[in-house]
C-alpha cells in the first residue's frame, strides 16, 4: 500500500510517500481503508523528533474511512463497511489497523471530514473549554491562533458556553475568518503586544487562557490569566515553552500542560467525547472552515504550508 513512512526525523524533507506493507489485523483491531488522513500540528512534532517515536513509523494520528476487516475473535459492534473515524497512529496510509477502543462509528449526518476533524482538534477544543475549566456566561477566554484547527473549533465552543472570546491571529485574512466564527475581539499578535491589548479590554484578565503556540506566547499568556484563573499550555507551534520561576504564577494561577490522550483514556471516555463533538456538528453549534482536501502524495507541501502558517481550519489529505 501507499503510505508516508518516517525513517529518520527532520524537516519536511524526511517525508517519504512510498510503498509499504499493508498492516495485518490482530484480535482487538479492525482494518480501516482510509478516505482521509487528518493533518494535525502534532504530526510535525513526530516528524521532527520533538515527540520521539520508534523508527520507522507511518506518520499521522487521525483518519476516517470504512472498515475493511475485523480481527479474529474481536469483540465489537462494528461491522465491515461501517463509516468510522479514529485517533490512532499510522493514518497517513491507504490502510490502518486500529484498536477498537480508539475508533468510533460515524453517524450518517457526519461527513468523513467532520469525522476526522472531531478526533483530535474537535475533542481537544471540547476538553479545553469544558473539562480543564467549564466556561460559563460572563467568563472571558483568550484563544491563541484562533484561525487554526483547534482554535477555530474552540472559539465556537467557548461562544456556545456564553464566554466572551478574545483571539489572536497573524493575518487580516485570518482575522476575518475568526470574526465569522464569532470571536468578540481579535488581536494581531505579530503587530502588537497581545497581553497589553487584552488587559486594556479586560484589566483583570481571563478566566481561561488557551495557549497552543507555546514558546512565543507563554510568558504573556500568564499575564492574561485572571487571579485564580486557568492557563492551558497545550502545544508548541512556535517551539517548546522554556522553564519559568514558579513565583510568576503566584496569583493562584492554575497552569496545566494537558494532552488529549489523558482525556480519552477508556473506550467509554473516547466514544462519549467523540459523540459530544458530533452532536455539536449536527446542531450546527460548530462548523468547519473546510479547505479543499489535499492529496497525501503532496504531503511535503502540506507540511510546509502548515509550518509557515498558511493553513486555516481543518486540513485533510485524500488518500490518492
Ligand atoms: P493549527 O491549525 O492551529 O496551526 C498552528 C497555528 O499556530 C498556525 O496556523 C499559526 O496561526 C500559529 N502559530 C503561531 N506561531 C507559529 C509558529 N512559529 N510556527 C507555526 N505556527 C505558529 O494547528 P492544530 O490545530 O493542529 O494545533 C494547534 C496547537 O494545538 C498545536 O500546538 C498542537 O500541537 C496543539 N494540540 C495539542 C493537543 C493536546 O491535547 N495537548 C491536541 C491537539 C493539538 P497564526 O498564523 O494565526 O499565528
Amino acid at each position: 500500500m501507499k503510505a508516508v513512512v518516517i525513517k529518520k526525523t527532520g524537516s519536511f524533507e524526511v517525508l517519504e510517500y512510498t510503498n509499504t506493507t499493508k498492516p495485518k489485523v490482530v484480535t482487538g483491531q479492525v482494518l480501516v481503508k482510509n478516505v482521509f488522513a487528518g493533518l494535525n500540528y502534532i504530526d510535525t512534532y513526530h516528524r521532527s523528533g520533538l515527540y520521539p517515536k520508534v523508527l520507522p513509523f507511518i506518520l499521522g494520528v487521525e483518519g476516517s474511512g470504512t472498515i475493511e476487516e475485523i480481527g479474529e475473535n474481536t469483540e465489537t459492534d462494528l461491522q465491515i463497511g461501517d463509516r468510522v473515524a479514529y485517533f490512532y497512529g499510522g493514518s497517513y496510509a491507504e490502510y490502518t489497523a486500529v484498536p477498537v477502543a480508539k475508533i468510533v462509528k460515524l453517524p450518517n449526518s457526519i461527513s468523513f471530514i467532520q469525522g476526522a476533524a472531531s478526533m483530535i482538534q474537535g475533542m481537544t477544543a471540547f476538553y479545553l473549554t469544558n473539562e480543564i475549566y467549564k466556561l460559563q456566561e460572563g467568563d472571558w477566554c483568550l484563544i491563541h491562533a484562533g484561525a487554526g484547527g483547534v482554535g477555530s473549533l474552540a472559539i465556537q465552543m467557548a461562544k456556545h458556553l456564553g464566554a466572551t472570546v478574545v483571539t489572536t491571529v497573524s493575518t487580516e485574512e485570518k482575522a476575518k475568518l475568526v470574526k465569522k466564527l464569532g470571536a468578540d475581539h481579535v488581536i494581531m499578535y505579530k503587530d502588537v503586544n497581545f497581553a497589553e491589548a487584552l488587559l486594556e479590554l479586560r484589566p483583570q484578565g481571563c478566566e481561561l487562557v488557551l495557549d497552543g503556540v507555546g514558546q512565543a506566547t507563554f510568558q504573556n499568556s500568564i499575564k492574561c490569566t485572571k487571579t485564580r484563573g486557568y492557563l492551558a499550555s497545550f502545544g508548541n507551534a512556535s517551539g517548546p515553552v522554556k522553564p519559568i520561576p514558579l513565583l510568576q504564577l503566584a496569583r493562584s494561577i492554575k497552569v496545566t500542560r494537558p494532552s488529549l490522550f489523558h482525556y480519552v483514556q477508556t473506550k467509554e471516555e473516547f466514544t462519549n467525547k467523540a459523540n459530544k463533538v458530533f452532536e455539536l456538528f449536527e446542531k450546527n453549534i460548530i462548523t468547519l472552515k473546510e479547505s479543499e482536501p489535499r492529496n497525501l502524495s503532496d504531503v511535503k507541501q502540506v507540511h510546509i504550508d502548515l509550518e509557515s502558517r498558511k493553513t486555516t481550519g481543518k486540513i485533510v489529505m485524500r488518500i490518492d
